[in-house]
């Protein structure tokens, strides 16, 4: 395959951009990072064993095939969400679009809060979203915990090299230490200790000598930095407590921001994508990985260092996605889960893939989408409608067409003969005539939506009132001739008359001129089913926000739940009546209900010939105003 470098500019790319989500990448500023990167042959010269590795482990292996590797990083805490989805498709769809390799790792070295359910629903997630961490023979799955060896030997160089020390003040007192933003901050008492004194130390703190929170193991780097994330950074501090993965090996752990940046080195990472919260963390992050892989002299004169391989990761910020009328936070999904205001992670209204995917969302759609928002370094939010657009977009193009009547009224033919029936041809859709046709029975008796009849007519109405004519989609213009009402008054069935002559698709069909165009379904072959109609979970753009004529008022009571913003018609389950086609339709199936919008089977409750249906999106946005 060859690999582009070039793509059109973004001005309009994504708005021509139609058949395939992907087909016109636009160019952003990571892109052009990594085409000038590759241009130089930057990271040409990288050896690849084939699985990480330190320097020395990598030294002897031939040149890495991979032209940049970048890595979807997940913490195994949570269930991904949206957000997570537009991280997979840039760095799934850099290595995809390059030549390289994406690696998928979780980032496992906290011990606490990590579940075996979480790392498998990442992975289904990432490989529902169409991509692949698998290719040739390299799996490239990792787990950050399995470098934990590398990182306790990494941590013991800093120490003999004079780059860390172990403190033993309390976390408060390392705290107060710290200094703010104003102010610098002053040496721990313990910062001068020996190297040997240090080496001892954090040898019986892996033995588990000590007790949680009595000593941890510092970066020595600057207490006056104006960053304060250079202020002796803790690397290591003891946590007597079970992994998921490693059990009672260790009871202590490195602290994300050490753990990161080495998990990335050691898998050959070029390029090391992270959202911007962590752009004041880079000069911790390179200076890191600059005292792993330089030489140094000690007093001995021996030499030692290179442990890493250059040229070294580089750290990449970007803006992180910012979605209205849901919440991207693991915390507040967790919330809305335990509390029980959705049903379970894989509730169609949560903003997870797990979600989403249920609701009927397509992962082109995804992909289409986090084209279109692009990557910036700049904050913004985006209108949820754009993610639905695109939704419509490919669900428009790839889903066929289906009858479904979501509000049932009969409608009695009353001069078609009672034992009739008869078939009617359907396309399954309108602009793929490769994707066939369907049969429609057709009989005296079927069902239209109780709003396709108004005994007296507003004004403009040009479906089926007494007198007026329209066509019943794909048979035949009917007209009516009036209504049954029940006791109370409430209209139980319309009646009309059909006109033989004008059956759709024979010469008649346009003899009769009609205005309404309306769809059916026959009452003696369709079938009831269960039909849940979704809607946002928040009823306003930004969940647990002041509104803004709040603020005029008096300031009490202005505290704001996300939980106050829910919308509580965010889900309708009703019976509706459905084309027998419908009745064997495959758990996830998607399809297009003429006139109601993108409906899919349910994976989850959905039986053999019983299926129920979600509304992924309806076929307009109907949140925008006006
Ligand atoms: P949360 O803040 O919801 O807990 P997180 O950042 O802690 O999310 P991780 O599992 O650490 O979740 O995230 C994995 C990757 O996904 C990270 O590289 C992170 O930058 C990225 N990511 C998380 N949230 C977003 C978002 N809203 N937009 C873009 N990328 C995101
Ligand atoms: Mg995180």
């Amino acid at each position: 395959m060859t690999q582009p470098t070039h793509f059109p500019p973004a001005q309009g790319a994504a708005h021509d951009a139609p058949a395939s989500p992907t087909a016109h990448p636009a160019s952003h500023f990571i892109r052009t990072i990594v085409e000038t990167d590759l241009a130089a042959g930057k990271f040409a010269t990288r050896r690849w064993r084939g699985t990480p590795g330190a320097a020395a482990e990598q030294a002897t292996a031939p040149l890495d095939t991979a032209r940049l590797r970048t890595r979807f990083p997940p913490e195994p805490n949570g269930y991904l969400h949206f957000g997570h989805a537009k991280s997979i498709c840039l760095n799934f769809g850099l290595a995809e679009q390059y030549g390289g390799r994406c690696h998928l790792r979780f980032d496992d070295t906290n011990p606490a809060k990590e579940d075996q359910e979480y790392v498998d629903s990442i992975i289904d997630a990432v490989r529902w979203l169409g991509f692949s961490w698998e290719q040739g023979d390299e799996t490239n799955l990792y787990h950050a915990s399995d470098y934990f060896a590398w990182m306790l030997a990494f941590a013991e160089h800093l120490i003999v090299t004079g780059n860390a020390y172990v403190d033993s003040q309390s976390a408060d007192e390392i705290r107060a230490g710290r200094g703010t933003l104003t102010q610098p901050g002053v040496d721990s008492p313990f910062r001068t200790r020996s190297r040997e004194e240090n080496l001892d130390l954090f040898r019986r703190m892996q033995a588990g000598e000590f007790a949680d929170g009595t000593h941890v193991l510092r970066a020595k780097i600057d207490m006056a930095s104006p960053n304060i994330n250079l202020r002796d950074p803790l690397i290591y501090r003891i946590r007597h407590a079970t992994h998921h993965r490693s059990g009672d090996r260790y009871c202590v752990y490195p602290l994300y921001t050490f753990a990161h940046p080495i998990e990335d080195a050691l898998e050959n990472i070029t390029h090391s994508i992270c959202t911007l919260e962590f752009e004041d963390q880079r000069p911790f992050y390179d200076w890191l990985l600059e005292r792993l892989a330089e030489t140094t002299t000690l007093a001995d004169g021996s030499n030692v260092g290179g442990l890493l391989q250059r040229p070294l990761p580089q750290q990449i910020e970007f803006s992180r996605l910012n979605l209205t009328y849901v919440v991207l936070s693991k915390r507040k999904l967790i919330q809305l889960v335990e509390e029980g205001h959705v049903d379970g992670w894989d509730d169609p209204r949560l903003p997870t893939l797990v979600g989403a995917r249920r609701r009927g969302y397509s992962p082109e759609g995804f992909r289409l989408f986090a084209e279109r928002i692009g990557v910036s370094k700049s904050d913004s939010l985006i209108d949820f409608a754009l993610l639905e657009d695109c939704q419509r977009e490919v669900l428009n193009e790839s889903a066929e067409r289906r009858i479904a009547v979501l509000d049932p009224l009969k409608l009695i033919i009353t001069n078609y003969p009672e034992d009739q029936s008869e078939e009617c041809s359907a396309p399954n859709h309108p602009q793929q005539p490769e994707l066939g046709t369907r049969t429609l029975p057709f009989g005296r008796e079927l069902w239209i939506e109780r709003e396709d009849f108004m005994e007296v007519p507003v004004k403009g109405y040009r479906r089926l009132f007494p007198g007026n004519q329209a066509r019943l989609r794909y048979a035949y213009v009917v007209r009516c001739t009036g209504c049954e009402k029940d006791a109370d008054g409430n209209v139980t069935a319309v009646l009309c008359e059909y006109l033989p002559e004008t059956k759709s698709g024979t010469p008649g069909a346009d003899s009769v001129k009609v205005k309404g165009n309306l769809h059916w379904v026959s009452a003696a072959d369709g079938f009831a089913a269960e039909v849940r109609l979704y809607d946002r979970l928040f009823a306003v753009p930004a969940p647990g926000a002041r509104r803004v004529d709040e603020n005029a008022g008096d300031a009490e009571g202005l505290e704001r739940s996300f939980l106050d913003d829910l919308n509580p018609n965010s889900r309708q389950t009703i019976t509706a009546q459905l084309e027998p086609a419908l009745r064997d339709a495959p758990a996830e199936a998607r399809f297009q209900f003429e006139r109601h919008g993108y409906f899919v089977a349910d994976r989850v409750v959905s039986r053999p010939g019983a299926p129920v249906f979600n509304r992924a999106v309806t076929l307009k946005d109907s949140w925008s105003k006006g």
